[in-house]
């Protein structure tokens, strides 16, 4: 954690004078996914020839010199990298890191990955038989829960990160108790139509019952990441015409083959428009020359990892209760208290892993 304060200070004094600095950067580390989500444009796409734990290593140093201070992994299905440990260990040394994972592999793999992350996001949307609908393979719900289990026995902090999409809105209350079961938190962000996947984004007055009802779970104290702010600010957006302000320059996304997207995923749908790896680029001069402006009011999406840093401030006392205090003291308690034996080292040979 002592690399990401001493740089945190350093970031602070590079936002001086209004300059653009990246806080957190979101990785595809493949494309291929173990699972095949309706909603879900990626794992259709071929992935070309991976990076290397070197490659990896050079992105890391770039954000890093940019100013990015947490890094999340997803994919496709991140564990079905057999080098994942060695790019999760090199990311932990530099940043406060998260994984995002659909939890098939999770209980299997748990054990080689548990000392390097800081977070770790389980995909779940729905309960039972509904996830498996939604993921497209029976199993899915029991192997996550599963998985979810086992990186609590390894003494992670976990969260359920659930995409709300029109087949399933109606099991968002159960989704909490699921979470407050599993005594983990979760997460919810309604799904966006990608144009080569089917479109299951809600809408109309079913949408705006269930954010309702998550903000007053929420301020009922359920163990719900999503600030209050948050649902505020998209139920503002989306049915009064009041805008929230995106900052799409806060969070830097890199696709698989080391490019970066910009303005955002969500309009670049994880393309690119560089020929050149983020390691060949001058971030800090990017970021202050691109013309962000017009992004400010678009408000298409309400995907957590960019509505969430768009909105914080230091004077909203629940934003900085939930995304500072909060997880400062949980990261301090983890620190103190030893580790579980690890459970079964995974039987590598028998997963579809690749890289
Ligand atoms: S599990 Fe995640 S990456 Fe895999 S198909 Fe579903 S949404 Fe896409
Ligand atoms: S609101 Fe618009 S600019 Fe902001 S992240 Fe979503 S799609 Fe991108």
């Amino acid at each position: 954690m002592k690399p990401v304060i001493l740089r945190g200070i350093k970031r602070a004094l590079k936002t001086r004078n209004g300059k653009k600095v990246p806080l957190l950067a979101g990785h595809k580390l493949l494309y291929k996914c173990n699972l095949t989500c309706d909603m879900c444009p990626f794992w259709k796409r071929p992935d070309e020839k991976l990076l290397s734990i070197e490659e990896e290593v050079k992105i890391m140093d770039s954000l890093a010199n940019a100013g990015v201070l947490f890094y999340g992994f997803e994919g496709g299905e991140p564990l079905l990298r057999k080098d994942l440990p060695a790019i999760l260990k090199e990311s932990h040394e530099r940043f406060h890191t998260a994984l995002v994972t659909n939890g098939w592999l999770l209980k299997s793999r748990i054990g080689e990955i548990d000392n390097f992350l800081e977070s770790l996001f389980v995909s779940l949307d729905g309960i039972g038989f509904l996830h498996d609908k939604l993921r497209g393979a029976t199993g899915s719900f029991a192997h996550a829960v599963e998985g979810i289990r086992a990186a609590k026995r390894h003494g992670l902090s976990v969260a359920i990160s659930s995409t709300i999409t029109r087949e399933n809105f109606h099991e968002a209350e159960q989704m909490v108790s699921l979470a407050e079961n599993l005594g983990v938190k979760i997460n919810f962000q309604p799904a966006f139509n990608y144009s080569t996947a089917g479109a299951l984004s809600p809408y109309g007055q079913k949408l705006l019952d269930t954010l309702s009802k998550l903000l007053q779970m929420k301020k009922d104290g359920a163990p719900i990441v999503n600030s209050a702010d948050y649902f505020r600010s998209v139920i503002n957006s989306w049915y009064h015409g009041v805008p929230w302000t995106c900052k799409p320059w806060l969070t830097i996304n890199i696709n698989p083959q080391g490019r970066i997207v910009m303005p955002c995923y969500v309009l670049q749908e994880y393309g690119s428009d560089f020929s050149k790896p983020v390691w060949e680029l001058n971030i800090t001069e990017l970021w202050n020359t691109y013309d962000w402006q017009e992004y400010e009011s678009c408000n298409k999406c309400a995907l957590s990892c960019y509505a969430e840093p768009s909105l914080f401030s230091w004077t909203k006392r629940d934003t900085v209760k939930d995304f500072i205090f909060e997880p400062a003291i949980s990261y301090a308690r983890r620190g103190l208290h030893q580790r579980h034996p690890k459970e079964s080292e995974p039987n590598i040979a028998s997963l579809p892993i690749v890289n």
